[in-house]
């Protein structure tokens, strides 16, 4: 399948997009994992991302693009799930030049609207796998990392994301509301959005997916 995921930070985009890889082998191609890969790395792209990253800014477009468009290209024949990208109209407009390129079309745009109480909630208790290659996540309270904190995948520590202090987190959501929520406007006018607003992620990939299905069935021109 062909689908973007997008919602505020914490509305479990992440968690989604793996439960949705795991149905047809779909590639999961998530912009902020790969920029804290290239981070960690210490690549040039990742230190010029890693400012803006600190502080919950977006990272310009210019870095961005070229990411996305050598992932696509990669895993066209399987299919993706976009989780992280786009976040703003004029990406999305680049997405639709990249898709055209590539002679591909969306199935559809999720957008996982979780209400703000659940998402300060569960940034709260969000924790990640530090090892890069993995980045694995847990909910202290609903999925655990193992004893000692460290990750059932690879063992390595599970921590808090550098970029989940409070000041990043409010920085996250405001560009969220400001830049990323218009997207949403975008692409109901291109009958491309489905608005999920289960907080459970058994009942959104349910969602997700019947609405994928009903898509290819009958498709939107
Ligand atoms: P995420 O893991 O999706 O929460 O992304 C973490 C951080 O990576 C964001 O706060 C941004 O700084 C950066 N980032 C991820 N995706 C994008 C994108 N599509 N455009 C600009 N910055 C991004």
């Amino acid at each position: 399948m062909r689908v973007v995921l997008s919602g505020p930070p914490g509305a479990g985009k992440g968690t989604v997009a793996r439960a949705l890889v795991a149905q047809d082998g779909s590639v999961p191609i998530s912009t902020g994992n790969l920029l804290r890969t290239a981070v960690a790395e210490g690549s040039p792209l990742g230190r010029s991302a890693e400012g803006y990253m600190l502080r919950g800014d977006l990272v310009p477009d210019s870095i961005i693009r070229g990411l996305v468009e050598r992932q696509l290209r990669e895993c066209a024949d399987r299919g993706f799930i976009l989780d992280g990208f786009p976040r703003t109209i004029p990406q999305a407009v680049s997405l639709e030049f990249i898709m055209l390129q590539l002679e591909l079309s969306l199935d559809l745009v999720a957008n996982l609207a979780v209400p703000i109480d659940v998402l300060l909630e569960r940034l709260a208790n969000r924790r990640t796998c530090s090892n890069v290659l993995c980045q694995e996540i847990y909910n202290l309270k609903s999925d655990p990392p193992e004893a000692g904190n460290t990750c059932r995948r690879c063992g390595q520590p599970v921590e808090p994301r550098p970029d989940e202090t409070e000041h990043a987190i409010h920085a996250q959501l405001k560009v969220y509301r400001e830049q990323s929520a218009p997207m949403a406007g975008h692409y109901q006018r291109k009958g491309l959005l489905l608005v999920v607003r289960e907080a459970d992620t058994k009942a959104a990939v349910a969602q997700i997916l019947g609405a994928v299905a009903a898509r290819r069935r009958c498709p939107v021109e």
